[in-house]
């Protein structure tokens, strides 16, 4: 029997993957402690897993800390994040010395997790809630100008945050360290390689296991008319705006409509519905993705994933750059539209496009196929119970960065050789746009050759695979 020690942040987005995968490690027989929050803990307790509450740890909040939290601004959850470790610093401190767990089961972004793994050194495997994020793989996420301003303006609160981590003894390179795995950070992330974007350059040491869900209901989509289900998350969900508008789009179709719009907004705000229209502040979402046949969504990682498993295609919707990442490769493997016009007219269109064209429906049911195939939540209690992994040493990264660093040499070269040759054969007085034009051009073509690298890599990689 081993000891497990599990820890999420608050969100229902990051916890929910972690509670198929604890209940699996409970029926094998193993003793799973899970670090979490009293709004969790009904969900938690069904796993058979010993809920700890962490509730007493977390900071009140001022209205702009709360405001900033609810709208994803990344600078305040970094911040935050590192208060509640220093809080809980001298709690878990006793913890890893009494409950001596073998094994550190942590959200990726759950910074009490992850610098107590490290610091009393205990095996730790990261629970990835979203696609796995490197250099390559979040150049899919496009990152809003208030996102961009809030990460830079950000910088100087966070790095005076960290230097407080550093005080209590926690090890750790940057708060890159703490967002983002490396290629030698044991992790789980819950889709299939096909769906993960650039999957190849993930080592070894990241196990694709697909969506992590309770159940493996098939999908069921026989009806008398199509349902369309749609639901904004558990976190920014208190859109009467848009649900309204969702409403009127849809009222006079002859369809089914389910929203979830959260408990945050009364569903009398959204005025008399029309006798087609139901609205709950929270549903079984995967046994209404089972029968629905059009997912409105904000394209958190989760509901993206749940819809596809259930085989429903999707009307993306992603409000921040994540979700933007969602989104984009979601709409890639042809499973859904992306609503480009949210108008009441924008979002009927995007509804009678998935539902009128059969391909969306045979992409979101390929979907389903792939992601029924992968490793599920057996997969993921296997590999947490066989770390640390060794790994078999080869980092595509790295071999990325090595021929970045080859091609700026012979870039610059180059441009150094224009340069020359401009201002001897033509004139010197211009020869400064050869430098500026050099500088301006090297980021772009830099990246197409780390694409046609990537590209020639992977191709060996997956022959590798397969033979
Ligand atoms: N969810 C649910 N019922 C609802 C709304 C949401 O069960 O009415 C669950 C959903 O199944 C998913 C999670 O809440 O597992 C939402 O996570 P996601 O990553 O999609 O979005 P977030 O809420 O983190 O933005």
């Amino acid at each position: 029997m081993k000891r497990i020690a599990m820890f999420s942040i608050p969100a229902h987005g990051h916890t929910n993957p972690m509670l198929p995968v604890a209940a699996e490690l409970v029926k094998r027989g193993h003793a799973v402690r899970f670090y979490s929050f009293n709004e969790f803990a009904d969900k938690i307790k069904a796993t058979g897993a010993e809920f700890v509450s962490c509730d007493s740890y977390l900071p009140s909040l001022s209205s702009e800390e709360e405001a900033a939290l609810k709208s994803i601004n990344t600078t305040e959850m970094t911040v935050q994040d590192i208060k509640v470790t220093l809080a809980m610093n001298d709690f878990l401190e006793d913890e890893f010395q009494s409950f001596k767990p073998d094994v550190v089961y942590t959200d990726s972004v759950c910074f009490w997790g992850k610098l107590n793994a490290w610091k009393f050194e205990v095996p730790m495997v990261v629970s990835t809630s979203t696609f796995a994020f490197n250099q390559m793989s979040s150049k899919y996420m496009k990152q809003s100008k208030r996102e961009l301003a809030d990460m830079i303006f950000g910088l100087p609160k966070i790095s005076k945050a960290l230097k407080s981590l550093k005080a209590y003894g926690y090890k750790f390179k940057g708060a890159l360290d703490l967002v983002q795995s490396s290629n030698d950070t044991d992790s789980i992330v819950y889709t299939s390689r096909d769906f993960q974007p650039y999957a190849e350059c993930f080592s070894d040491h990241y196990e694709f296991v697909g969506p992590s869900v309770f159940t493996n209901k098939l999908p069921d989509k026989r009806k008398n008319r199509p349902l369309v289900y749609i639901s904004m998350g558990t976190i920014i969900n208190d859109r009467p705006d848009f649900y309204t508008k969702c409403i009127r789009a849809l009222k006079d179709k002859n369809v089914d409509v389910i929203i979830s719009c959260g408990n945050a907004i009364d569903k009398s705000e959204l005025g008399s519905l029309p006798e087609n229209v139901e609205v709950f502040p929270y549903v079984d979402q995967l046994e209404v993705l089972s029968k629905a046949d059009v997912f409105i969504t904000h394209c958190g990682m989760n509901s993206v994933s749940e819809s596809l498993y259930m085989a429903t295609p999707l009307v993306l919707y992603p409000q921040t750059s994540e979700q933007r990442a969602v989104s984009r490769r979601t709409a890639e493997t042809g499973a859904g539209v992306v609503l480009t016009d949210d108008s009441a007219e924008g979002i009927k269109k995007a509804v009678e496009t998935v539902l009128s064209n059969e391909s969306y429906a045979k992409a979101a049911q390929e979907r389903c196929a792939d992601f029924r195939s992968c490793g599920g939540t057996s997969g993921a209690a296997d590999f947490i119970l066989s770390a640390p992994h060794k790994g078999n040493g080869f980092d595509m990264m790295k071999e990325l960065n090595k021929v970045n660093g080859r091609f700026q040499i012979v870039y610059w070269m180059i441009i150094t050789m224009l340069f020359v040759l401009f201002g001897i054969f033509v004139t010197w007085s211009y020869a400064w746009i050869i430098g500026v034009c050099g500088g301006v051009f090297s980021y772009p073509i830099g990246q197409v050759v780390q694409g046609i690298a990537y590209n020639k890599i992977a191709a060996r990689i997956r022959q590798e695979r397969k033979s």
